[in-house]
């Protein structure tokens, strides 16, 4: 990857943000910003911009490894927003069935694999599919709805792994391999080419 980071700062009395730019070949400009009130690292697609919120404490480089990770999606979010290949959702039906079937599934899930948390919610996500707090809340995308069953129930299973390490090193591989009968890897590829019909 090649990104050359351009930096300023923004230099009020009490450092309210601080921000760092970074050019990318693919997704253009990126936009990375300390927030006072951001818990997590947050990717936001707007208007074809890329800009990552996170804590004041947390580290660029942590937000640009979380970035990675995301990148194919982006990647694809940015092709489909340009080419409006999106389906067209009837937001109240999806988002009803959303509320009634997620929470349930995460459920059945933490129950038969002994994980916790603390809340489920479900979100609008278009750009992330699920994510989880460090207080153990699970965020929700209602657009899993759309996704192929093995494929949300992978969502699910990675954000519950989340409640036991917050991170995508090997014990968290390990413990999503574990409740997927050792197709972790090989989920995530297939989440990740997904292609709306
Ligand atoms: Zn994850």
């Amino acid at each position: 990857m090649t990104t050359f980071l351009i930096l300023y700062f923004t230099t009020f009395a009490v450092i309210k943000t601080v921000s760092r730019i970074v050019e990318d070949k693919d997704l253009g400009t990126i936009t990375l910003r300390k927030r006072l009130n951001a818990r997590n690292y947050t990717i936001r697609l707007s208007r074809g911009k890329v800009s990552i919120s996170l804590p004041v404490c947390g580290s660029y480089r942590r937000a640009l490894d979380f970035l990675e990770e995301y990148r194919p999606r982006l990647i694809k979010r940015m092709e489909e927003s340009r080419s409006k290949l999106l389906p067209v959702v009837e937001e109240s039906v999806w988002r009803e069935k959303a509320e009634e079937y997620l929470p349930l599934r995460l459920e059945n899930f933490a129950k038969m694999y002994d994980f916790h948390y603390t809340s489920v919610k479900i979100s609008k996500s278009r750009t992330r599919w699920g994510s989880c707090s460090s207080r153990q809340t699970i965020n929700l995308s209602f657009y899993l709805m759309l996704l192929p069953g093995h494929l949300a129930d992978y969502v699910l299973l990675h954000e519950l792994c989340h409640t036991v390490y917050m991170n995508h090193g090997p014990e968290f591989w390990k413990l999503l391999d574990s409740v997927t009968k050792g197709r972790a890897k090989q989920l995530r590829k297939e989440l990740r080419s997904y292609r709306w019909g």
